[in-house]
């Protein structure tokens, strides 16, 4: 039988309905900014010149790309963005995106901080998730050595504890809460570290239901299998499996390293391979709901499209709380709203943070959106078509 469509993501008016006439410009502005691969390099490196030179241009950042990409400077700062967003349905989730100083006080503030988003996803009605990166907690230098399983000193043990320490402190708050927590994934080298303390994590807090979840980047090739292990962890231990499904970040840093350190790259050779393990990927999770919990966290039409499919053939509700939808703020409303709109469970990551602390992560999303063939990029695209629906012209 074939499933019915249960969404569609082409009407702007449905992406664009939370964003006024001077904040479609402004994205327009952005984004035709981004688009030409050499204005975006003059631009953000200009950016950094400035940052580094101490020149007063904060101020602006914060008014345009900040703005568009970020909910605020602080926890408190972001609770407009965050009831914004709850008016149409679409959940927020407080992403701490300050890469800061690499030091034992650092991953303890790290750690700090995103106990207290998890208190404010506690007293807040649309706030459904936390999130953290594991290098926040703890050094990747540490991690890459446990991954490796190198003899650790005596000092080297201790910070692996506390790394420990610092992820259940994290994860027993969210059980006490009730509020999920997603592991972000990060570089192969570290990874298999991290999804031994995920995995540990969520045997001890998933009990009754997936509270802990790990992440899994199927540009990867062995996380399909590495999935199906997980599952089969989880059904041996009589535990929940909390799988947030992206396809992974760090696809130049991977290939560069495996070549330069002459080992196979870990990752699939095209697009496409991504693509069919992603959406397999999600079959399988889908095939196994009754044990696992899923997050789609992904700007991919097709594979957002594919999991609504999924769910109509297995009669599940849009609601259903095993599965959530989840793309970046500022990007893909398109997505993020019209499936709002429908009653499926979709959430923003919004990141927040002193404006020069989150450059980094705007710089990424600059270079991300920049057009590599010439073409206008699909969220330019539909930020012109919805202006150009507002002045009655379409
Ligand atoms: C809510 C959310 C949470 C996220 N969390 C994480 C995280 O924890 N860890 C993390 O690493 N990333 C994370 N990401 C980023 C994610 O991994 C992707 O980089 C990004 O979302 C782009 O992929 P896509 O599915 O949106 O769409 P698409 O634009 O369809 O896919 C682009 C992706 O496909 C893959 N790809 C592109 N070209 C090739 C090629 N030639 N060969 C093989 N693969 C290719 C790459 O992974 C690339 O990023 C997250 C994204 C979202 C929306």
């Amino acid at each position: 039988m074939e499933a019915k469509p249960t969404v569609s993501f082409e009407d702007t008016a449905v992406a664009f309905c939370y964003k006024s006439d001077a904040a479609m410009r402004k994205a327009n502005f952005i984004f035709s900014l981004v688009n030409h691969p050499w204005i975006s390099a003059i631009a953000t490196q200009s950016v950094r010149v400035a940052l580094w030179l101490r020149l007063p241009v904060e101020s602006l950042i914060r008014r345009t790309v900040f703005d568009h990409f970020c909910g605020g400077e602080s926890i408190q700062k972001t609770s407009s963005v965050s009831a914004l967003l709850g008016q149409y349905g679409v959940n927020t989730i407080l992403d701490y995106s300050v890469e800061g100083a690499k030091s034992e006080a650092g991953f303890d503030y790290v750690m700090e901080e995103t106990l207290r988003t998890i208190e404010q996803a506690h007293n807040a009605d649309n706030v459904p998730f936390s999130v953290f990166k594991p290098t926040g907690i703890g050094s990747a230098e540490l991690l890459e050595k446990v991954q490796k399983k190198s003899p650790l000193d005596a000092n080297e043990k201790a910070s692996y504890e506390r790394i420990r320490i610092r992820m259940d402190n994290i994860c027993k708050r969210a059980h006490q809460y009730q509020i999920p927590v997603l592991i972000d994934a990060e570089e192969s080298w570290i990874q298999e570290a991290i999804d031994c303390l995920a995995n540990e994590m969520m045997a001890r807090y998933n009990t009754r239901k997936a509270i802990v979840f790990n992440t899994f980047q199927m540009y990867r090739e062995v996380s399909l299998r590495n999935l199906r292990d997980s599952h089969h962890l989880a059904t041996m231990h009589n535990y929940f499996l909390g799988a947030k499904l992206v396809r992974g970040a760090y696809m130049e840093k991977e290939r560069a390293r495996a070549e330069a350190m002459d080992y196979p790259s870990p990752i699939h050779p095209t697009k496409e391979a991504t693509d069919n393990a992603f959406n397999q990927a999600l079959a399988f999770c889908i095939d196994n709901k009754q044990r696992v919990s899923v997050m789609c966290g992904s700007h991919n039409e097709y594979s957002n499209y594919y999991l609504t499919v999924l769910m109509e053939k297995h009669s599940m509700k849009n609601a259903d709380e095993r599965v959530w939808f989840a793309q970046l703020y500022g990007m893909s409303d398109n997505i993020s709203f019209s499936l709002a709109k429908v009653g499926y469970r979709v959430a923003k990551y919004v990141p927040y943070g002193p404006v020069r602390a989150v450059m980094p992560y705007l710089l990424r999303r600059a270079s991300e959106n920049t057009s590599v063939a010439g073409q206008s990029s699909r969220e330019l695209m539909l930020i012109r078509k919805e202006i150009r629906r507002r002045k009655g012209s379409t």
